[in-house]
């Protein structure tokens, strides 16, 4: 009789760790309320049509052996092994009970509680977040082209603010620029001096988990791509017109994308799973959850407190095929060995077709770095199908330039 293995989550952690299962042997399960997997690394290039959305996603159904079940698992008896789960569209409640549970629920965007963050600003986390994201930002053009509007409102609706200087709002203010250098200016004639992008991020530089100099370097390319940083500077409140922030000053906007950095889903902080002062799943080497013997948890919701890995795509991405193979060892009685990763480095689009490569073995930046970004993400892509559709995305773009129609 196989084993039942309930898996919750699509993302990277959950999705190679699928790959490696062996079905043979489990019963496999999928919890997840999103139906596909997304490769968030190329999710700013979607906000502005460098790359489509369905370029980077995989249909989750595509892994034929499983049986995936679309919704939230919002409560884990680890008493009676079984997890609640609720489906948001139907509200339709269920239980399933496994042998083994994997947790790969990753986090969610952090607000910090700060007023009007979560009815004003844009996420970007998903590929819907990115396509509410493409919508606002043409139809902020096409607010501000209407006739009989003033400066000071054309101003406004062209005022693009990202808060949060991390890989994610640094490579939005990219893609940002590059749509505005290279379409919009074709486009929406006569709209040039009054676009502004603002990048606001608290601490005192942007990037601060990259190399100082690669830091220094973004900052000056974001100067002369008229992108406007203010370091140590927070925003306050948000009013549907309105960003305030800590300095006291306070200015009209067209849109906000959020990029602040990550906190635990509902179903982390509520579980009774042990958890460090992060709200992290505290797991040991083996990835099994700390004093349970059938629960493993991986990616950004968990933590191995010896040795505590960055919250990347590429540690859920190791610690998934890890637990796969391992998975299929330990149901044979057979002994695994402990998880253990190099850090490969990190890297980042800066626009203007240059990127920072933030490797042990290359600290680089400029054109070159940017070939390099672009073929480690076309490598990286999880399918045939993925890649095929990002090199002509990028071709597309490359000789068309990006589509501006709105829908
Ligand atoms: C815009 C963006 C760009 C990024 N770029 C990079 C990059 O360039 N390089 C890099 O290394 N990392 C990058 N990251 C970080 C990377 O995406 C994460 O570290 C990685 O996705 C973590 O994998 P995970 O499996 O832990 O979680 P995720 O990939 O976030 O997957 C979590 C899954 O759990 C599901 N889920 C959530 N709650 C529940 C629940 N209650 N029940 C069941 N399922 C649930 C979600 O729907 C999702 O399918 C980026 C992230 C973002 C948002």
């Amino acid at each position: 009789m196989k084993k039942k293995l309930v898996v919750l989550g699509s993302g990277f952690g959950a999705f190679s760790c699928l790959k490696e299962i062996n079905y043979n042997l489990f019963d496999v399960k999928i919890v997840s309320p999103r139906n596909h997997f997304l490769f968030t690394c190329l999710l700013p290039s979607t906000t502005v049509g460098t790359i489509e959305f369905r370029s980077i996603i995989e249909p989750i159904r595509n892994i034929k052996k499983a049986h995936y079940i679309q919704a939230y698992c919002n409560r884990i008896v680890s008493s009676i092994n079984e997890i609640h789960c609720e489906d948001s569209d139907t509200k339709k409640t269920f239980e399933l009970e496994y042998d083994t549970l994997v947790i790969s629920v990753g986090e969610v965007t952090n607000t910090f509680n700060i007023e009007g963050v979560k009815e004003y600003a844009y996420f970007l986390r998903e590929a819907a977040d990115a396509r509410k994201i493409r919508i606002k930002v043409i139809d902020c053009f096409e607010n501000a082209s209407l006739p009989n509007i003033s400066e000071e409102e054309r101003r406004s609706f062209l005022r693009f603010v990202v808060c949060g200087g991390g890989p994610t709002g640094v490579e939005f203010a990219a893609e940002l620029h590059d749509f505005i250098e290279e379409d919009v200016r074709k486009n929406y004639k006569g709209l040039d001096n009054y676009i502004e992008v603002i990048l606001i991020e608290a601490g005192d530089k942007l990037l601060n988990t990259f190399d100082e100099k690669l830091s220094q370097y973004t900052m000056k390319i974001f100067k002369r791509q008229r992108i406007n940083v203010k370091t140590n500077s927070y925003i306050t409140r948000i009013t549907k017109n309105e960003i305030y922030v800590n300095d006291g000053s306070h200015f009209k906007y067209g849109l906000l994308v959020w990029a602040t950095g990550n906190t635990a889903t509902d179903l982390i902080k509520n579980c009774d799973l042990p958890k460090n002062e992060h709200n992290k799943i505290i797991v040991d080497r083996y990835l099994k959850v700390k004093d349970t013997s059938n629960i493993y948890g991986l990616g950004d919701c968990s933590e191995i407190p010896e040795e505590p890995y960055p919250a990347t795509a590429q540690t859920a991405q190791r610690q998934g095929k890890y637990l796969g193979k391992s998975l299929n060892k330990i149901i044979k009685g057979k002994n695994v060995k402990p998880f253990r990763y190099k850090d490969l480095g990190m890297l980042a689009y800066i626009g203007s077709h240059k990127a920072l490569a933030n490797i042990r073995q290359y600290k680089g930046s400029g054109f070159a770095a940017w070939l390099f970004w672009r073929s480690v993400y076309i490598t990286k892509l999880v399918s045939l199908k993925n890649k095929v559709l990002v090199l002509f995305d990028w071709f597309k773009t490359f000789v068309f330039g990006r589509d501006i129609s709105n829908f």
